[in-house]
């Protein structure tokens, strides 16, 4: 009998864990949907990373960062578009941006990458997200990451708001966000996050990535950050 009441008295509480936590996401979703006017008329860049000849990482099953990014990118322009935010991708299909037929690699990756710059200094664009897939030797590595440049406030605060997101939203959580110097951060003249999503390098954040209910998710996560960041801008009174 005792044993009965343990067994009913566990399963209630797994029944009242369980349903805690959906109430719990669901308040913390509607929560992000009722500041979704803090983008409302930005425009923001988003960048998927690599493209065409440049595959990017590739994981062990053969999957090439330039997809999963790209799916992540179309995904987060039409999340912020719904939203009432201008969404420029810098590519929308397997091309990158440079001259076709340049066989410097070097020469064609800086022209690929001073194209993507160009493009959001010449919209004047509110937000640059960069968004790429990690790779590491060590297969265990693993959990998405944002960076922003070395010395940009603004950017450190964006990349901040999106880690807490992705965090949340995203198996792996518990990185934090980190400044690190790359040229399309430090060349675009707005506020900008490169968001390593994942890592390719570890087979079940590679077999995650893949699955298109994750990319929405990943692209999610990140469209939490940006409105996240725009209404702590906007409560305190910075823009
Ligand atoms: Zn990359």
């Amino acid at each position: 009998m005792l044993k009965a009441k343990l067994i009913l008295f566990s399963s209630l509480l797994v029944v009242l864990l369980v349903g805690y936590k959906a109430v719990a996401s669901s308040i913390e979703g509607r929560s992000i949907s009722a500041l979704s006017w803090a983008v409302a008329g930005r425009l923001i860049v988003v960048d998927p990373g690599h493209g065409g000849d440049d595959p990017g990482a590739v994981g062990r099953t053969g999957a090439f960062e330039k997809d999963i990014v790209l799916a992540v990118a179309k995904n987060l322009a039409s999340i912020l578009s719904q939203a009432g935010a201008e969404a420029v991708l810098t590519r929308e299909n397997d091309l990158d941006l440079s001259d076709a037929g340049l066989y410097d690699l070097h020469v064609r990756k800086m022209q690929d990458l001073s194209r993507r710059v160009a493009l959001a200094n010449n919209r004047e664009a509110d937000l640059f997200i960069s968004i790429h897939v990690n790779s590491f030797p060590d297969v265990q590595e693993n959990g998405a990451q944002a960076f922003s440049q070395p010395g940009s406030t603004e950017g450190r605060k964006l990349s901040r708001a999106i880690q807490h997101e992705l965090n949340r939203f995203l198996a792996y959580p518990g990185r934090e966000a980190k400044q690190v110097d790359y040229y399309i951060c430090r060349m675009v003249k707005m506020p900008g996050s490169i968001v390593e999503i994942g890592f390719i390098s570890n087979p079940e954040e590679e077999k995650l990535m893949l699955d298109p209910n994750y990319q929405y998710r990943t692209a999610w996560a990140i469209y939490a950050g940006i409105v996240r960041y725009f209404a702590q801008s906007a409560a305190t009174g910075e823009k």
